[in-house]
């Protein structure tokens, strides 16, 4: 394969060379069972305990407030339902219009079983109004649950403010912070959120392994039954190469972050410049100063995101669209929908995701394919009007 540019790091991470190494032992000799009682599987528990720690250290929190999971969804899904469980007579569930499937999805199910669902509502920025969610929170709320930064957009959410009115009400509040764990420094110990949800791959670890914290003392029935793994909070024997994996990750990405938001941040930013400098009719969706340092999702009218992404592909540049495809017909993504963003520029949203990994050359590179695709395509476009 030609040389890849990968710019869809929202989408999924390279595996860092250094996750790797440190995986692979426990692929291998290290196999033993970290529950077992012996020491081949001690030292296998020794590693599970140190990776805990390593994430702890990121997430400014406890060791034991950490439980493993298989991914985001499931980290996601435990914190929805396993509050709900504890809660019986509460009815309620808050979140937004914007949030990944992962959260939308199994809220949306409730409303089959009898809970009121409320959807926050984003302005044309992607913000929320905290007003709003002071308006519908009540007791009958039995969770709050409002990601932390949008997989789209890049648009980081108020997360303390909502934590703070959740606080002052009981509300327990879960945070799908999948896309900001590594990108951005987090301090749970003194925050107010109460359940938080990351997964491996977005921070250069492999696929397979996710993350709940959950605040000593916070209320959660386990999601997964089974044995007495995680503190009995979740069944299922550990996937131990990917805990080493995730531990690994979230030292590195400890050590990176001042790098996230300088080299990565001004990389984005140089896209960003570049891509507006030359093509006419685009726009950055979501508010620019509060975003993810590496995300940039731009609209370019009249045209539709799969063409211009498979035409980048063709250079080897790799980015996403906010689109989905749905029954034959391609839908403008929830998200763009949300902001009310104008039908022909929701439909030319695309999506540039960077990492660590990227560079001032691939930079310059994409920005240099870019001006001339977006002109063709206009060119046979049914949509731009001619003069
Ligand atoms: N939440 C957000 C905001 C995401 O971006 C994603 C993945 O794209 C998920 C949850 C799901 O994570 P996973 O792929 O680990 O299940």
């Amino acid at each position: 394969m030609n040389r890849v540019i990968y710019m869809d790091n929202n989408a999924t991470t390279k595996v860092d060379d250094a996750v790797i190494e440190e995986m692979m032992p426990y692929l291998g000799e290290l196999y033993g069972n970290p529950s077992s009682m012996h020491s081949f599987g001690g030292q296998v528990a020794k590693k599970v305990q140190q990776s805990r720690q390593r994430i702890a250290d990121l997430l400014g929190c406890d060791p034991d407030e950490i439980i493993f999971t298989s991914c985001g969804t499931e980290s996601d899904n435990a914190a929805i339902r396993g509050t709900l469980a504890t809660y019986p007579r509460r009815r309620k569930v808050i979140t937004s219009r914007v949030e990944h499937p992962a959260v939308l999805s199994p809220c949306r199910e409730l409303e089959h079983h009898g809970y009121q669902v409320y959807e926050l509502s984003v302005d044309k920025e992607g913000n929320l109004n905290l007003d709003e969610l002071a308006e519908v929170i009540d007791d009958n709320t039995a969770l709050v649950t409002i990601m932390y930064a949008n997989n789209e957009t890049g648009v980081i959410f108020p997360v303390e403010e909502i934590g703070a009115i959740c606080r002052a009400r009981g509300v327990p509040f879960h945070t799908d912070a999948v896309q900001a764990v590594g990108k951005i420094p987090l301090t749970l110990r003194r925050s107010n959120i109460d359940m938080l949800s990351l997964s491996g791959h977005k921070l250069h670890a492999p696929k397979g392994i996710g993350v709940l914290y959950v605040r000593r003392g916070t209320r959660l029935a386990p999601f997964l039954l089974g044995g007495h793994q995680e503190a009995g909070r979740r069944g299922g024997t550990e996937n131990v190469a990917g805990i080493a994996a995730l531990g690994k990750a979230c030292q590195l990405a400890a050590d990176s972050m001042d790098d996230e938001n300088t080299r990565v941040r001004s990389l984005r930013d140089r896209l960003e410049e570049k891509i507006l400098a030359v093509c006419p009719d685009s726009m950055v969706n979501g508010d620019r100063e509060n975003r993810l340092p590496n995300t940039l999702n731009v609209s370019f009218e009249f045209i539709e995101g799969e063409s211009i992404l498979m035409m980048l592909n063709q250079y080897g540049i790799c980015a996403s669209s906010g689109s989905a495809c749905t029954s034959g017909s391609l839908e403008p993504s929830h998200v763009m929908r949300a902001m009310g963003v104008p039908f022909t520029a929701a439909h030319g949203s695309v999506r540039f995701s960077l990492s660590r990994f990227n560079t001032e050359e691939e930079v310059d590179f994409v920005a240099q394919k870019i001006g001339p695709i977006i002109h063709r395509l206009r060119e046979l476009s049914p949509f731009v009007k001619t003069a």
